[in-house]
């Protein structure tokens, strides 16, 4: 079976034709470990989960590495560990925001059917190879030590700028927002800079007398090397890493390594969306997976039903996310599943649904079959296409969330999921707010978060900004 990927190198569908078929390397850009991940962050773990997938079946199980990173150095991870552990030594702190948070991704993605990657590494673990390649680059004439930094001078690379098709104006437009006096060139980024007192730090490369931190786009260049080699066939992540992260990688490691190519094919997926905008941290307008398992809208989702909401649009187009999405796929697959109760899998999955997902990752054609296979009644066909995709197959239990006086009533067939705020008047939610205000005022973040939870688990988002006068101010909408 040929599969064929956009390449958003060449902008262009290919055929995928790997370095050696026998180690077939794929390297993905992992989660930075302070939080619980959202379901924008869930959405590049389950889209490259299945292409995994379909390279462990096109290739052999044995024939494939995929290698997914940890950022555990980061100024979000130190102000976290300042915030949650102000009596600990910050390393001590750090260690604890990190461990913590990586079993909640694992915990979190692995409930979303999602296979481990063959390794996860951490980029703490990588020091060494980082001041390796950050000395070949300095020896090669593409970086420059200035002021205990060190920076990769992107007028040493002719071909800078060839993944994200950005001209030399649009790059360095953006580049001029944080023009700072060690660099030679706007445009030039960070390899290595010193460490601010109590901040985590290692011996620096480059003859750089005090110790500092790596920068983050070197740490992905440094755990591909380690754990790929100089060059490999396909990098992922979501489509916000082609510039400047996935650019500045491609930079250091080509530059590195005398090569051309530091991967063959680079894949990113859309954005999820909320109301058009992108679901991130910094916008507030996000659901983590853990709200979603946990209770969003007043149930605790199957992880499943994630999975086949965010595999209904095809990974390259962007998703607006809602209830309904949600709760359409929890319902097709309620139903499935009821109608695959002893039914076992056929041998494989069907031809054509390969065939739909060896073009480009073609998810919703796919599940367009699936459709196709229930109506007509070819069951065992969809156990193992289904599996195949990653789903368990397992009944479904949608469950309710207690809610503080309110009572929920499921239904799992036809009617769309209700949203339950009807118990809850407005006053109730503003109250609820000024409280967590107060709390946040406190700093006791735990009981800050838990009426953030609480509100949430009843279908309340909040929303942290700033008001005209500077001032936080926090806003709500009932998610649907
Ligand atoms: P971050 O923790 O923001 O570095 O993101 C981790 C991964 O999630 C990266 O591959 C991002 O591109 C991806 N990502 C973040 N937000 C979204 C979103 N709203 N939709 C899709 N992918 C996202
Ligand atoms: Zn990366």
């Amino acid at each position: 079976m040929e599969l064929r990927l956009y390449n958003t190198l060449t902008k262009k569908k290919e055929p995928f034709r790997p370095l050696d078929p026998a180690n077939v390397r794929m390297y993905v850009c992992g989660p930075t470990v302070y939080d619980f991940a959202h379901i924008g962050n869930a959405r590049p773990v389950i889209v490259f989960d299945v292409l995994f997938r379909l390279l462990r079946h096109v290739y052999g199980a044995d024939h494939v590495t995929y290698v997914r990173n940890i950022t555990d150095v980061d100024d979000k991870i130190n102000a976290r560990a300042a915030r949650d552990f102000p009596d600990l030594p910050l390393n001590e702190a750090i260690r604890k925001v990190t461990e913590e948070t990586e079993k909640q991704f694992h915990a979190d993605v692995d409930a979303l059917g999602c296979l481990r990657p063959n390794v996860e590494p951490r980029a703490t673990e990588h020091i060494p190879e980082m001041r390796a390649i950050i000395e070949k680059l300095i020896e090669g004439g593409h970086a420059y030590v200035e002021q205990d930094h060190v920076l990769f001078a992107v007028a040493s690379m002719q071909t800078y700028g060839r993944l994200a098709r950005r001209s030399l104006d649009e790059m360095l437009a953006g580049a001029r927002i944080d023009v700072a006096p060690y660099k030679r060139d706007a445009m030039d980024f960070v390899l290595w800079k010193p460490s601010k007192p109590g901040e985590p730090s290692w011996p620096s490369p480059g003859g750089i007398a005090v110790e500092g931190r790596p920068g983050w786009h070197l740490e992905c260049s440094a755990m591909a090397w380690k754990h790929l080699g100089e060059q490999f066939d396909i990098h992922g992540g979501g489509i916000d890493l082609v510039f400047p992260h996935h650019e500045n990688e491609l930079a250091q490691s080509c530059c590195a390594f005398h090569h051309d190519r530091m991967a063959n094919v680079w894949m990113h997926n859309g954005f999820l969306q909320v109301e058009g905008e992108k679901m991130s941290k910094s916008l507030g307008n996000f659901v983590t997976i853990r709200e979603l398992r946990e209770g969003w809208a007043g149930y605790a989702w199957p992880g499943d039903a994630l999975r086949f909401a965010m595999l209904g649009t095809h990974y390259r187009q962007p998703i607006d996310w809602t209830a309904k999405t949600l709760d359409e796929a929890h319902k097709t697959l309620w139903r499935w599943y009821g109608d695959l109760d002893g039914v076992s899998a056929a041998p494989a999955a069907p031809d054509e649904v390969l065939a739909l997902l060896a073009d480009d990752l073609n998810t919703s054609g796919a599940i367009a079959v699936l459709h196709a296979l229930h109506k007509s009644g070819r069951l065992a066909e969809l156990r193992a296409a289904l599996m195949f995709l990653g789903f368990s197959c397992e009944q479904l239990q949608l469950q309710r969330r207690s809610v503080i006086g309110t009572t929920l009533e499921v239904e799992m067939t036809n009617a769309p999921i209700k949203v339950i705020v009807q118990s809850l008047s407005e006053a109730e939610v503003e109250q609820r707010i000024a409280a967590r205000a107060a709390a946040r005022a406190a700093k006791n973040w735990a009981e800050s978060d838990r009426i953030r939870d609480e509100l949430a688990a009843m279908g309340v988002v909040l929303k942290d900004g700033k008001g005209a006068d500077g001032k936080p101010v926090t806003t709500w909408e009932v998610a649907r």
